[in-house]
């Protein structure tokens, strides 16, 4: 190990680790330490996204969509599967595999751009110094010219459930039980309680989602969200709003108090989830004289390009403001890593796609139609069901929509949202178009391969101008 860097990276999540290897690209001599062990105690890169978060849930999310599948819509299509049997363990050890390759990749990516990796505890000091606490042995200080911060959140954990590990439990552990809990409990209907309630129900759990809030799903355009909440609830989740988890009581059960419009409640589950959101890791992240600035929640204090308070130390991914998703830390461990460099980087925070993997999928990009009537922004919206395109109806797949909204002088595209099959893709078409400040028309006139999903897009482009085809306008 050396004792001085160009850039020194703290967290090897998709923020940290995409920036350093950006930092590499371009000629830095990069270390990066991380802190994070597996359940048997070895390291491993990747931070939340890798190893608890995005990878292993869609792994398991692909996993019982699969049996589902084999349960209940083969039949449709002529294909009898008799004798279909769950073996959990081994959907949880394809789930670690699935992982494990992923992590080990990062690794062979740091070999390659001779990033060096420390496993341990990272700290700032003063004088953009840095203390390295490894796993096992002394802390050292270490000195560089840049300091990335990059160590991303954790659960918010509630007084109301406390976790045990075992039954109740947050994200991380709903991804490593090893049977089928009969009756499921949920606090927190957002994306996390969404796509968790959505793996264990597919495979026969009875799912009850307990969210505070009145409004379901609310950072999504209610359009969408409604749509949603009707074909969620189809799928057998039931959805409660408006509760206000007021204890926990455990036994061979857990018994969930809460109370609604209706007064006290009781709820009797075998697991509990907690998922109410998550907190950034700022906790013994800096020493007292080096002065970081964090606000009132935690985060760490940045500007549009990521810099701190502290000239050359800069602060990446979910330690800042802004959504909570990967791809947007790893735009930021880029844009940051190109403006060390010298170079222009920047990160279009307004064109920030977002994707909820339940199925059908929920993906949005750009402002709600809530949002724009709030800034009384004028425009016009386009909506087209998938259920009136080929594809989707070949595909047994026909429920959800896309919907354009666009400002009624320019015709510029300010959001798409969509709900239905495959959203997660389709949404990439939306992204590009924001990004090039596309109009509806420019959508509406760009040929769309038939029979795709993508013709819903089209179509919904049409419909801004009145005009769809396939649709009565
Ligand atoms: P992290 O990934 O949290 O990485 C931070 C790393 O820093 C960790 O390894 C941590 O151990 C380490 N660290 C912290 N403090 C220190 C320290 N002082 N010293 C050394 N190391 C330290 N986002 C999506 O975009 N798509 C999804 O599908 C998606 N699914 C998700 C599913 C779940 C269940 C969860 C929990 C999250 C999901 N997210 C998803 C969110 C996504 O995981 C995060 O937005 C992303 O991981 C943030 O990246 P990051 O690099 O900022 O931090
Ligand atoms: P979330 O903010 O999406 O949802 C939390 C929900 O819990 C909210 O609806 C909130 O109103 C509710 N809530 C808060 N306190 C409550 C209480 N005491 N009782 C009942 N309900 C309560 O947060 P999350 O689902 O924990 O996920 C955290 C973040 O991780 C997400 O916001 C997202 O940024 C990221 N994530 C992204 C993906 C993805 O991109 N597909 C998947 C998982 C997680």
């Amino acid at each position: 190990m050396a004792n001085s860097y160009d850039v020194i990276v703290i967290g090897a999540g998709p923020a940290g680790y995409v920036g350093a290897i950006r930092c590499a690209q371009l000629g830095m001599s990069v270390a990066v330490i991380d802190e994070y062990r597996r359940k048997d105690g070895e390291a491993a890169l990747g931070g939340t996204c890798l190893n608890v978060g995005c990878i292993p849930s869609k792994a398991l999310l692909d996993s019982s969509e699969h049996y589902h599948r084999v349960q209940s819509e083969l039949a449709g299509h002529g294909i009898r599967v008799e004798g279909t049997t769950l073996d959990v363990p081994q959907m949880i050890k394809r789930k670690d595999k699935v992982v494990a390759d992923l992590t080990g990749g990062i690794k062979q990516l740091f070999k390659a751009n001779r990033i060096e990796w420390l496993q341990g505890h990272g700290k700032l000091l003063a004088e953009r110094q840095v203390e390295f606490t490894p796993h096992k042995g002394k802390a050292k200080t270490l000195t560089t010219d840049n300091v990335i911060l990059a160590t991303g959140s954790r659960p918010i954990e509630i007084g109301a459930a406390p976790l045990d590990g075992d039954r109740i439990v947050d994200s991380a552990g709903a991804q490593e039980f090893q049977e089928v809990p009969k009756r499921l409990g949920v606090i927190g209907a957002g994306v996390i309680g969404l796509e968790m309630g959505s793996v264990w129900n597919r495979l026969g759990s009875k799912v009850v989602l307990l969210e505070a809030q009145e409004e379901f799903l609310s950072p999504v355009d209610q359009q969408v969200s409604r749509e949603a909440r009707k074909l969620f609830e189809k799928q057998g989740l039931d959805i409660k709003l408006g509760c206000r988890v007021t204890g926990t009581r455990k036994g061979k059960t857990v018994s969930v108090h809460y109370e609604d419009s209706e007064g006290k409640q009781n709820l009797q589950v075998d697991r509990l989830i907690v998922s109410v959101g998550r907190r950034p890791n700022t906790d013994g992240l800096s020493s007292e004289d080096a002065d970081l600035l964090t606000d009132e929640r935690g985060y760490v204090h940045v500007n549009d390009y990521c810099e701190t308070n502290i000239p050359g130390v800069y602060a990446v991914g979910d330690v800042v403001r802004g959504p909570m998703l990967a791809h947007k830390g790893s735009e930021e461990g880029v844009m940051v890593a190109e403006r060390i460099a010298g170079h222009a980087g920047h990160v279009n925070y307004e064109t920030i796609p977002w994707v909820i993997y339940t199925d059908p999928e929920i993906a949005w990009v750009g402002r709600t139609e809530s949002q724009l009537k709030a800034a009384g922004t004028p425009y016009r919206s386009g909506t087209f069901g998938f259920a009136a395109t080929g594809r989707a109806r070949a595909m047994d797949r026909a429920d959800g929509m896309v919907k354009i909204i666009a400002h009624a002088e320019t015709d510029r595209i300010l959001g798409v949202h969509m709900v239905g099959p495959q959203t997660s893709e389709l949404i990439a078409e939306a992204t590009l178009a924001m990004e090039y400040e596309a109009s509806a028309e420019d959508l509406a006139r760009t040929i769309h391969a038939h029979p795709t999903l993508s013709e819903a897009v089209h179509e919904a482009a049409l419909a801004v101008g009145k005009r769809a085809i396939h649709k009565a306008n």
